[in-house]
C-alpha cells in the first residue's frame, strides 16, 4: 500500500493519516520528520541539505528526492508507506515516479482530501488555544464552557497570528497554488481519487479505504 495523501490545512489530513497507518500498517513518513532524522543522523544527504538551510535557501528538488528515496529504501517501508508533505513540485513527482518505475513498485493511490474553501475558513478562524496549558478549542465545533476561558486550566484562550481570516485565506491559496499542478499529473496518470473531507471523520476514512482496497 503506497499512499501520498494531499489535502488543504484544516481538512483534516493528519487524522486521516494516523488511521490510515495504523490500518495497513504502514510508516506515516512526512518529509519535515525525514529531514530531522537525516540531518540528526548526520547522514552525507541530510548534512547536504543542511548546508542550503543554513543559508535561508530552499533544499533543492534533486535532493530532497534523494532523501526521500533513501527513507523508502529502509526495512519498514517494504510493505508500504505512507507519503506527508511529499511531493510538492511536479519536479518531485515525476522524479519519484521514475524511482518507483525502476523499483517496480508504483504507488496505489493518491488520495486527495478536498473540502470547500468556505468550509475551511470556518473550520481554521475558530480555533482556540489555551495560553496556560495549550488546549484547543473551537468556537463552534468545540467550545469551551465560558467564553475565552480554558475548562481545563481556567488560562485565557487566543486565536493565533495564523488562524486569522487574511493569514489562512492566504495559505489556503498558497496549497491551491502549489498543489493543482500535482492533481493535474496525478489526475492524468489515472491514480487520483478525490474524498469529500467535508463529511465525518469515520465516513472520510470509510471513503479512502474502500478507494484503496479496490486499488490493490
Ligand atoms: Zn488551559
Amino acid at each position: 500500500m503506497r499512499i501520498i495523501l494531499l489535502g488543504p490545512p484544516g481538512a483534516g489530513k493528519g487524522t486521516q493519516a494516523e488511521k490510515l497507518v495504523k490500518k495497513y500498517k504502514i510508516p506515516h513518513i512526512s518529509t519535515g520528520d525525514i529531514f530531522r532524522a537525516a540531518l540528526q543522523e548526520g547522514t552525507e544527504l541530510g548534512l547536504r541539505a543542511k548546508e542550503y538551510m543554513d543559508q535561508g535557501e530552499l533544499v533543492p528538488d534533486d535532493l530532497v528526492v534523494d532523501i526521500v528515496k533513501e527513507r523508502l529504501e529502509q526495512e519498514d517501508a517494504q510493505n508500504g508507506y505512507l507519503l506527508d508533505g511529499f511531493p510538492r513540485t511536479l519536479a518531485q513527482a515525476e522524479a519519484l515516479d521514475e524511482s518507483l518505475r525502476a523499483s517496480g513498485t508504483p504507488l496505489t493511490g493518491v488520495i486527495n482530501i478536498s473540502v470547500d474553501p468556505q468550509e475551511l475558513l470556518e473550520r481554521l478562524t475558530g480555533r482556540r488555544v489555551c495560553r496556560g496549558c495549550g488546549a484547543t478549542y473551537h468556537i463552534k465545533f468545540n467550545p469551551p464552557t465560558v467564553r475565552s476561558v480554558c475548562d481545563k486550566c481556567g488560562g485565557e484562550l487566543y486565536q493565533r497570528e495564523d488562524d486569522t481570516v487574511e493569514t489562512v485565506k492566504q495559505r489556503l491559496e498558497v496549497y491551491r497554488q502549489q498543489t493543482a499542478p500535482l492533481i493535474e499529473y496525478y489526475g492524468r496518470k489515472g491514480i487520483l481519487f478525490t474524498v469529500d473531507g467535508s463529511q465525518e471523520i469515520d465516513e472520510v476514512f470509510r471513503a479512502i479505504t474502500t478507494i484503496l482496497d479496490r486499488q490493490q
